[in-house]
């Protein structure tokens, strides 16, 4: 196989919608493909008829584009070695799994259900665990032990069986991964795993084996779930004499505790999504309002990082840093406040142009009053720019500028009592009447200008900011929290600014 010719895949089994883990998986894998200028490919592994989830393979796929990792090859785009799907390539496993038969590689069993159980059981009751191999094979039901005339019988009759691998014996192998170096293993612990089914599918392993092969896979990155499969896959290369692909076995993602994989319970648990896209009932992170490029940061440092203080990098400089050796072998623990944190960073690296056009579906377009806008603004998208920009400093979201912002778009319905018990005194009325006075003949409302009076106003009166500021920004905003006052007073214009401080003077 040629190493230099990177071929990557992502093999997800369509049985849900794709966890945050396996989200990181194809990220890693699309991260090493570009950085070799390789292929990134998308395997569906649906051989479990019975875990098959509808909807599933659409998911994954919308996920993997929302993301900004489009797969280079799969179900539908440029089908170099397709199909695609493991369902659709059914009729070639058998082949494969035929081949190994005649070379002595593997062998039909035809032991029931019932008759392993009850050979587990006994094992149990001496000590001991059974395990289909070696050990054991020659006294179980297999074509191993039965003549010609028997085999033939049972075949005739369709009695159901599975195909199971030979493992050979007293070897011991070294598998190589690229995160975790040389592991040894004793082919006498393991056991004769089935490659084909009764129900006519092969299992997981030959499929995965002869794909990655027939798809000229070069390395394979994926979930260290899969370690324990490392040692058969091994021998299966080995017994079809095909140059086995690099492995590189991720680490899992924790709880945000640090104990245990993180599951779908835990965002339940914690507020926070962990799937990509809404599902059924679960919030995706694209509807919770996270950039796409922002949990593309965030998980790609999950279980690597290059090494320097650095946080923010784009996808580019993602694929140029990352190194598949230097990713952990010690489980990542995912931190929800984290993901909010690079929310927050991203988008204040938006422009105000592109977080106003965010903004425009949240808001009820009935609620972009009309304000000033005759005056001041070409259009509301202009406005909402304006308004944006002086709430992104605070906003995780664009969600959040309805929230933090929702002044800008009505009057004050109520006032917020504890602010106003506490500043509006019984000599606020007269004095705001007088600043009222004073804002009227201002031609020019500019936040500088309207500044500028006000503060010599103060100054020329032996007033105090806190006498003044305050109950302001009560009138104004309704509350005492918000942006630089006069900022707002520019943005809402001279019409409203002395509409909302009428309106005060009358209520409170
Ligand atoms: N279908 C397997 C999964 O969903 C793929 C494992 C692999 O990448 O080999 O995890």
């Amino acid at each position: 196989m040629d190493k230099n010719n990177v071929r990557v895949r992502f093999a997800p089994s369509p049985t849900g919608p794709l966890h945050i883990g396996g989200l990181r998986t194809a990220i890693y894998n699309y991260l090493f493909a570009k950085q070799n200028h390789g292929s990134f490919i998308l395997r569906i592994e649906d051989t479990d008829l019975h875990r098959y989830v509808e909807g599933a393979e659409e998911y994954i796929v919308n996920s993997l584009n929302w993301l900004g990792i489009p797969f280079d090859e799969g179900p539908g785009k440029e089908e170099k070695v397709g199909p695609y799907r493991q369902s659709e390539r059914k009729l070639l496993y058998r082949q494969y799994a035929e081949r190994l038969i005649n070379e002595g590689k593997a062998y039909y069993a035809y032991d029931t259900a019932e008759s392993l159980d009850e050979h587990r059981k006994n094992h149990e009751l001496k000590g001991k665990t059974f395990i289909y191999n070696w050990h054991n094979r020659k006294k179980l039901n297999n074509s191993l032990t039965l003549s010609q005339e028997e085999i033939a019988l049972k075949k005739d009759k369709g009695e159901p069986y599975v195909i199971r691998f030979f493992t050979p014996a007293d070897r011991t192998i070294v598998l190589n991964d690229l995160i975790r170096g040389e592991i040894e293993i004793d082919t006498n612990i393991l056991d004769d795993k089935i490659l084909f089914k009764s129900d006519g599918m092969p299992t997981y392993h030959l499929a995965n084996i002869v794909d990655d092969h027939l798809m000229k896979i070069s390395h394979v990155i994926r979930g260290e779930e899969w370690l324990p499969s490392l040692a058969l896959h091994y021998l299966l290369y080995e017994a079809f004499n095909w140059e086995a692909p690099t492995f590189a076995h991720l680490p899992l993602i924790l709880k945000p505790e640090g104990k245990g994989k993180l599951s779908k319970r835990d965002g339940e648990k914690g507020g926070f999504p962990v799937f990509p896209l809404n599902w059924h009932d679960s919030i995706g992170y694209k509807e919770a309002g996270y950039f796409p490029d922002s949990l593309l940061n965030y998980l790609s440092l999950l279980g690597w990082n290059p090494g320097t203080e650095q946080e923010i990098f784009s996808k580019e400089e993602l694929i140029t840093l990352f190194k598949i050796d230097k990713v952990h072998k010690a489980g990542a623990r995912f931190d929800p406040e984290k993901t909010k944190w690079y929310n927050h960073q991203y988008l204040q690296k938006k422009t105000s142009e592109e977080l106003a056009l965010d903004f425009v579906p949240i808001l009820n377009s009935s609620l972009i009053p009309s304000l000033a806008f005759d005056i001041k603004y070409t259009s509301k998208l202009e406005y909402l720019e304006k308004v944006v920009s002086l709430l992104k400093e605070r906003a995780f979201f664009v969600k959040d500028f309805w929230e933090l912002g929702e002044y800008f778009f009505h009057t004050p319905q109520n006032y917020n009592e504890k602010a106003t018990k506490k500043r509006w005194k019984t000599t606020t009325s007269p004095l705001l009447k007088e600043l009222y006075d004073l804002l009227k003949d201002l031609s020019d409302f500019s936040s500088a200008t309207i500044e500028e009076k006000t503060k010599n106003w103060i100054s020329e009166n032996n007033l105090s900011f806190g006498e003044i500021m305050p109950p302001l920004r009560i009138a104004i905003v309704g509350d005492l929290k918000g942006p630089h006052l006069f900022d707002i007073m520019d943005t809402i214009g001279k019409t409203e600014s002395l509409n909302r401080l009428n309106i005060a003077l009358k209520k409170l």
